[in-house]
C-alpha cells in the first residue's frame, strides 16, 4: 500500500534582518515626541541593505499613529497599552511574524533632537552577550565613518524597550538594538552612518553563520 504524502506548504524564506521604525510619524516638523528623522533614516537604511540581502530583510513601521496616542516601542504599563494598543495590532503582528522567520538581527531605528554632540548612539538590553556585541557594533560603525569611538555611544536600555525585548525572546536573534541617530546630522553624515550601519550589519550576519 502506498503511503500518502502530505503536501507541505513551503514556508517563507528565513530572514536575516528586521528593521523597525516605531516613532516615525510626526504631526509637524517641529514636535519632538516623534522621531523627526527616523523615517528617512530607516528607509534609506532598509533600501541600502535590501540591495544586498534581497528578501532576507524586512522593514516594519506602524500606520500613522502618533506616540501621544500610544507608544509603539513600549509594553503595557498602568493604563497605557504601548505596542499592545488595538490600533498597533497590525504592526505588532508583523513584528511577531517576522521574528518567527528566524532573523539574526533586529535594528530598531529612532532619532533624537537633543544635542549631545554625538551623531548616533546605541541602546542594548543587558542580557547575555548583548552589551559586548553592541559595543563592537558601535565601534565598527565609528571605524567605518572615521570618527572616534566614545563610551557614550552605547547605553543600557531597559526592558521597557518592548521591540528589542520581544526580539531577544527568540533564539535565532543574536543581537537586537536600538539605533538612535541625531536629528542634527546633515545629509553627508547621515549617508556615511547609514552605509556604515549597513556594512556592519552585513558583516555581523555573515560572521555568525
Ligand atoms: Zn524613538
Amino acid at each position: 500500500m502506498k503511503t500518502k504524502k502530505k503536501t507541505i506548504k513551503k514556508t517563507k524564506t528565513n530572514l536575516k534582518l528586521i528593521i523597525t521604525a516605531p516613532h516615525w510619524f510626526c504631526m509637524n516638523q517641529d514636535e519632538n515626541l516623534c522621531d523627526q528623522h527616523s523615517l528617512i533614516d530607516s528607509k534609506l537604511l532598509y533600501l541600502s541593505i535590501k540591495k544586498l540581502l534581497k528578501n532576507k530583510v524586512i522593514y516594519i513601521k506602524p500606520n500613522k499613529i502618533h506616540r501621544s496616542l500610544t507608544d509603539a516601542n513600549r509594553g503595557k504599563k498602568d493604563d497605557k497599552l504601548g505596542i499592545y494598543h488595538p490600533l498597533l495590532k497590525p504592526f505588532l503582528n508583523k513584528i511577531k511574524k517576522g521574528l518567527n522567520r528566524r532573523p539574526k538581527l533586529l535594528l530598531d531605528i529612532h532619532s533624537y533632537s537633543v544635542n549631545n554632540n554625538l551623531p548616533f548612539y546605541l541602546l542594548y538590553i543587558d542580557l547575555g552577550k548583548q552589551k559586548i556585541l553592541c559595543e563592537s557594533f558601535a565601534s565598527k560603525i565609528c571605524y567605518k565613518c572615521n570618527i572616534n569611538y566614545n563610551q557614550k555611544m552605547i547605553k543600557t536600555g531597559t526592558l521597557d524597550n518592548e521591540i528589542i525585548r520581544l526580539a531577544l525572546e527568540k533564539k535565532s536573534i543574536k543581537l537586537a538594538i536600538i539605533i538612535e541617530l541625531s536629528d542634527m546630522n546633515n545629509d553627508y553624515i547621515r549617508n556615511l552612518l547609514i552605509e556604515a550601519i549597513r556594512d556592519v550589519s552585513i558583516e555581523f550576519i555573515r560572521d555568525i553563520l
